[in-house]
């Protein structure tokens, strides 16, 4: 079990990404709607809005939408930087 949090140099990375979006998988199924247009069509995944590791704090997203949020995340933290 790999150590997850600021702490770990590794953090910004993600390394873990795609283990914990498989978790979210298996937790919530399979994102079938996009929660911010609505759309159903399309590559619809699921995208963190919180704690990585809370499965509760993720959206399901689709592609363009979720672009679009991981692009105003990373602004803001530029921002607050
Ligand atoms: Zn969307």
């Amino acid at each position: 079990m790999k150590l997850f949090g600021k702490k770990n140099p590794a953090w910004k990375e993600n390394p873990s990404y795609s283990a914990l979006h498989a978790r979210v998988y298996s937790r919530r199924g399979k994102a079938t709607k996009c929660e911010i247009c609505g759309k159903t069509t399309g590559k619809i995944e699921w995208a963190s809005t919180g704690s990585l590791k809370d499965v509760s704090k993720y959206k399901a997203m689709c592609a363009s939408c979720h672009a679009k949020y991981d692009k105003d995340i990373k602004n803001l933290r530029r921002r607050k930087k």
